[in-house]
């Protein structure tokens, strides 16, 4: 069955930047599962997977627009290091979460002097042309309740809109898939 709007696509794939560096990929572990259309994967890859079906392998080249956005230099700040008072390891990497005018965001340390920090807020694929490898493992149709829900169920169960998150199982929400609140 080809893949549709609405299917549940079990994938396998990997991706690459534009030099052909491989920044993550899915073939060493287990594959993904998606609700084609629910915006999980993004755009540029999303709609490319619509009409292929289970067997099919294909590389998606995707534009950084189209991915993770363009880079905005705006988004690299200096501040003084006495506004980042409390947070245990300042280093080059670190993680952190800044409020900012449009809501929480995280921040990456790039840069740390005696008294400054450089915070970088673009996603760290921001700006990268990306290429998938794409193989389509298995396509079905989603039902109404995942549909609704917005992530997957294992075959035939229903989560019950509670969520016994029980990382070992492929089970309803054991797929990181459920930032939905039921
Ligand atoms: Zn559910």
């Amino acid at each position: 069955m080809k893949i549709t709007k609405k299917s549940v696509v079990v994938m396998h794939y990997a991706v690459s930047d534009s030099e052909g560096t491989l920044i993550d990929s899915s073939y060493d572990h287990k594959p993904m599962t998606i609700i084609q259309g629910t915006g999980y994967l993004i755009p540029g890859l999303e709609d490319e997977l619509i009409d292929h079906q289970a067997g099919d392998k294909f590389e998606v080249a995707v534009a950084c627009d189209q991915a993770y956005g363009e880079r905005h230099d705006e988004y690299v700040q200096t501040v003084p290091k006495e506004l980042l008072q409390g947070v245990e390891e300042l280093a080059v990497g670190t993680q952190l979460r800044a409020s900012t005018d449009d809501g929480e965001q995280t921040v990456i340390v790039i840069d740390v002097t005696d008294d400054e920090v450089t915070v970088d807020g673009n996603h760290p694929l921001a700006g990268i042309d990306l290429s998938f490898d794409v193989e389509i493992l298995d396509v079905r149709e989603a039902t109404e309740e995942e549909l609704a829900h917005g992530h997957i169920h294992a075959e035939g169960e229903s989560c019950g809109g509670s969520h016994e998150h029980d990382e070992a199982e492929d089970d309803c929400c054991g797929d990181n898939t459920c930032d939905t609140k039921h």
